[in-house]
């Protein structure tokens, strides 16, 4: 990975889903709770089901109904967030990501959680993990109106946070919505491989990656003795 000197940046924003918290849960839940219960409802089998959601999956992704689990509970007649809420206990945190997070406070950046996740899963989340004290602010695609994969999304979000995009580093799970946030001018980009621990890290062409926040840990990120800013 090209080393960022942290001292060059003032504001990191993060993605959470794949980013801090580990994907799987979220690929189980869409990959085999949606579908058995899809199946159970509407009394077809688990590969019927999975073929007919993931279509639905397809059509709706990079969009806010994607994200909106009302929208799918209403599409799916499911009640999508009493089926999280059924399988809280897997929601698991990254490795180290606790550690990056305390050592961005003890240098004062500011920290903010950059999210495509509905308000209710956010919560679920935030109420499970030890995550949520560490961010300067937390804001959702939701309330800014758009995905992250959209531009706008980025003039709204800089106006709320009041980021320097010359100073940000993002880092997110997606290879769209960085190629977004690049085409929007923020300044480090890094993309972070390993989302769901139980399968193989991806690779990306066109950006620096990272598979655990260990790599942002050691002194080419931080060099020794640099005064925090
Ligand atoms: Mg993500």
């Amino acid at each position: 990975m090209k080393a960022i000197p942290l001292k060059d940046i003032k504001f990191i924003l993060l993605d959470m889903d794949g980013t801090l918290l580990d994907k799987y849960f979220d690929d189980y839940f869409w990959e085999h709770l949606v579908p058995e219960k899809y199946a159970e409802k509407h009394n077809i089998t688990f590969g019927r089901a999975k073929e007919e959601l993931f279509k639905k999956y397809k059509y709706h992704e990079g969009t806010l109904n994607w994200t909106d689990i009302d929208f799918w509970s209403g599409e799916l007649e499911l009640d999508i967030p009493a089926l999280k809420e059924q399988i809280k206990h897997m929601i698991e945190v990254h490795p180290h990501v606790e550690d990056f997070l305390k050592m961005l406070k003890r240098h004062k950046k500011k920290v903010f959680l950059v999210t495509n996740a509905h308000y209710k899963v956010l919560d679920i989340k935030l109420k499970k993990t030890e995550i949520g004290k560490y961010f300067d602010s937390v804001i959702t695609s939701f309330e800014i109106g758009y995905p992250k994969e959209r531009l706008e999304f980025w003039q709204r979000a800089e106006k709320r946070l009041g980021f320097d995009k010359e100073k940000t580093l993002f880092i997110d799970d997606t290879e769209e919505i960085l190629r977004t946030a690049k085409k929007y001018g923020i300044k480090h980009i890094l993309f972070k491989t390993k989302a769901n621990s139980k399968i193989k890290p991806k690779k990306s062409k066109e950006f620096s990656t990272i598979s655990d926040f260990e790599e942002l840990m050691d002194e080419t990120v931080m060099p020794r003795g640099a005064p925090p800013s």
